[in-house]
């Protein structure tokens, strides 16, 4: 299923999920972004002692976590190809269910991977159980299909490791009976049954779990959400697909098990940096008191902003401080670009990062909604 993250459950991101382009929710935010807060000009904020849990990454950051494949198919543990794990879109193209832009000729971005069932029932459903991918706990689970493109999906956050990621696992044939909100869960613990629920229509020759890791990027997504206007309620809270952000999973577990890393703050650490920008904020967002292993520098009193490095994605991967001197220079509340890869945007057509008015660069689409969401822009 095409566009799991924008159709969320309304009308108008329905219709955002069969655009061309994968940007997502994209409209009417570029010109009023630099209008920004309505706090008070040059303010900083004293990050005070309760805090300096931030200043070191936990020490389980040196561990080597343990993760398992969320199917029952062997084929990743066996070191098989893509394509023997892998559900294409009506394409046919086995690279189309991997993580990407890898749809509509590289237009259209996919945030997770599609894997297939392995075995099926006299009616040709899965008969494939789905597991928990980490020890975690059971932050959403969504059981009316008919609201989200996700359809039946469950949701983990796991604590257990940092950056205390989650992982995500859609278009559920059935949630496991028992599973609640606030559940802990085990590694390799069932969570329902493979399927092809969704809010679209998935025929059940292209079954499948949608199966995604990533960071959330905002406890306030009511906020941001109410603000946009999309019309409907927002049903599933902060695991809205939009406010989910996915990295590769297959590139985490590939160079997890060939032991280039071993968790995920290392994975993270190693992203490919395509955008830095510099955000002029004393705000201290709680995606980064969330995910303090993000942090490139302890944070040390005064805060004047950020530097925050992106990936092509625009995943925010590495964070440091700013003191307001480093600032100075910037209007308050303001976005700076600071360096882009120019070659690795243009090769990754599925978002829309770094917009260029006059030869000066400003966040495009893609870039802007993050941004609120982590900093709360309005
Ligand atoms: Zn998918």
């Amino acid at each position: 299923m095409v566009g799991h993250k924008k159709s969320q459950i309304t009308r108008e991101a329905t219709r955002v999920s069969t655009a061309p382009i994968g940007a997502r929710n994209t409209s009417g935010c570029g010109q009023n972004y630099f209008r920004a807060f309505s706090w008070p000009k040059n303010s900083v904020v004293l990050i005070g002692l309760g805090l300096l849990s931030l200043v070191a990454a936990p020490l389980a950051s040196a561990q080597r976590i343990e993760i398992s494949w969320p199917t029952p198919n062997p084929a990743w543990a066996q070191g098989k190809g893509y394509e023997n794990w892998v559900q294409p879109t009506a394409s046919g193209e086995s690279t189309s269910g991997l993580f990407g832009s890898v749809r509509s000729n590289g237009t259209q971005f996919h945030e997770g991977l599609d894997l297939k069932p392995v075995s099926r029932d006299a009616r040709g459903e899965p008969r494939d159980e789905i597991t928990a991918a980490m020890d975690g706990i059971v932050r959403n689970i969504n059981s009316h299909p008919g609201e989200s493109n996700y359809g039946r999906y469950v949701v983990l956050e796991h604590p257990g490791v940092s950056p205390a990621v989650y992982t995500l696992y859609a278009h559920l044939a059935r949630i496991e009976p028992g599973l609640r909100e606030g559940m802990t869960v085990a590694r390799g613990q069932a969570l329902g049954l493979m399927g092809h629920s969704s809010n679209g229509n998935i025929p059940v020759d292209r079954a499948h779990m949608h199966f995604e890791i990533g960071l959330r990027l905002t406890d306030h997504f009511a906020s941001w959400y109410g603000w946009k206007k999309f019309g409907s309620p927002n049903l599933q809270g902060n695991y809205n697909g939009m406010n989910l952000m996915g990295t590769d999973p297959r590139e985490f577990l590939e160079k997890w098990r060939a032991h280039r890393v071993d968790n995920f703050t290392q994975y993270f650490a190693g992203l490919h940096e395509a955008v830095r920008l510099r955000v002029a904020t004393s705000r201290l967002p709680d995606f980064i008191t969330r995910y303090p292993a993000l942090l490139r520098q302890p944070i040390n009193g005064l805060v004047g902003g950020w530097e925050i490095s992106c990936d092509v994605t625009g995943l925010p991967f590495a964070w440091t401080p700013l003191t307001p001197m480093q600032v100075a220079g910037m209007r308050p509340d303001s976005i700076e670009i600071v360096s882009q890869d120019t070659a690795a945007l243009r090769s990754f057509r599925g978002k829309s990062l770094i917009r260029t008015h006059g030869g000066r660069p400003s966040p495009g689409p893609d870039l802007n909604t993050m941004l609120q969401l982590v900093f709360s822009l309005r």
